[in-house]
């Protein structure tokens, strides 16, 4: 199976390159199989190695142009070109020039891929639950404001992450987006929400509430300025598609990493 790239109408072709990379067409194994991308849940680092190779050749770019950064679950965002020092942690990057390649881990969380095609800037990000009502993408925007991009013109698409379906939470949780983002349709779906829930598979509510990550992530962009037309919230879901992407959820850290990439061009 050869490598497959998820990519959103919403980001443009000219100017950028950009993609969501499926599981296919690298060379790890197990629950890895086999484009396992990130190097930290214990992958064989040479395997890891050419899969970014074998990722870049398909892709177009030189394995060297690719900017990457720890993701903590946090809300720091790094402007390419700043000085960076060895496993920093953000879990955004920006950047307003033709070279580097800015990379964003997740497997279940939500990798966003950010483009203002006039202003030639760029960004990518890793929002797991706790960035995303932290606020990790508006931060995106605001550095791309920096560097000249317009909110209005920041067309922002949400990669292949666990949908509402998949997304089990404890009430602890649910209190965290409602006190961060209040009252928002569609944000909690199960018995608390007091709206009907068909649960996909098995041990998955109707008994919890589930958060639909995408929703949040839609809310909080509109109120950073970004137009609802230009966000791509409708990706696939990761755990409900194990034959096209690792998950978290489902496999733990024994599966793989997908990393989203987006570069100008
Ligand atoms: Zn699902």
């Amino acid at each position: 199976m050869s490598i497959r790239l998820h990519v959103s109408p919403v980001l443009p072709t000219e100017g950028f390159t950009h993609g969501f990379p499926e599981r296919t067409g690298g060379v790890s194994t197990g629950l890895r199989s086999s484009l396992n991308l990130g190097k930290r849940w214990g992958d064989d680092v040479a395997n890891v190695e050419r899969n970014r190779t074998l990722l870049a050749e398909h892709a177009g770019y030189d394995p060297g142009q690719l900017v990457a950064t720890r993701h903590v679950h946090g809300t720091n965002v790094y402007k390419v070109g700043e000085p960076l020092v060895t496993d920093a942690e953000f879990d955004g990057l920006v950047c307003d020039r033709v070279g580097p390649v800015l990379g964003a881990f997740a497997a279940d969380c939500i990798p966003i891929l950010f483009a203002d095609p006039e202003a030639r800037v760029c960004g990518a990000a890793h929002a797991g639950w706790r960035g995303t009502v932290a606020g990790i993408a508006a931060n995106v925007v605001t550095r791309m404001v920096e560097l000249g991009a317009r909110p209005e013109r920041v067309r922002v698409a949400l990669g292949p992450s666990i949908g509402p379906c998949c997304f089990e939470v404890g009430p602890e949780v649910v209190a965290e987006f409602r006190a961060a983002l209040g009252e928002l349709t569609g944000l909690v779906v199960g018995p608390g929400a007091g709206s009907e829930f068909r649960p996909l598979h098995p041990g998955t509510g109707p008994r919890k509430d589930h958060i639909d990550l995408r929703v949040a992530t839609r809310a909080i962009l509109e109120r950073a300025g970004v137009r609802r037309d230009l966000i791509d919230d409708r990706p696939p879901c990761t755990r409900c598609e194990g034959d096209r992407f690792f998950s978290y959820r489902r496999d733990g850290i024994e599966g793989g990493v997908h990393m989203a990439f987006i570069g100008l061009t």
